[in-house]
């Protein structure tokens, strides 16, 4: 039997807010999933403890820390356990 791995295929990106899979985008430029189109992400600190603002870049959001500036869109989630 011939099966195929898929490595590295992580398109499909999860709804910050419920985990489920993200279709749409909110007024951000977010992924989140239907139901959270109209829910933003707020109040989100970096691992220092300050805000961070989100930003949108080429390649889609990220965050920016006056601390630490730019941080990834992927471990601004993180370091507030939304991924
Ligand atoms: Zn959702
Ligand atoms: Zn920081």
């Amino acid at each position: 039997m011939y099966r195929k791995k898929i490595y590295g295929r992580s398109k499909e990106s999860k709804c910050p807010f419920c985990d489920s899979t993200a279709s749409a985008m909110n007024n951000q430029g977010i992924l989140v999933c239907q139901r959270h189109i109209k829910d933003e992400l707020k109040n989100l600190k970096c691992m220092c403890g300050e805000p961070l603002d989100i930003m949108q870049g080429k390649w889609g959001p990220y965050f920016r820390c006056i601390n630490c500036g730019n941080i990834s869109y992927k471990k601004g989630l993180e370091a507030n356990s939304l991924l």
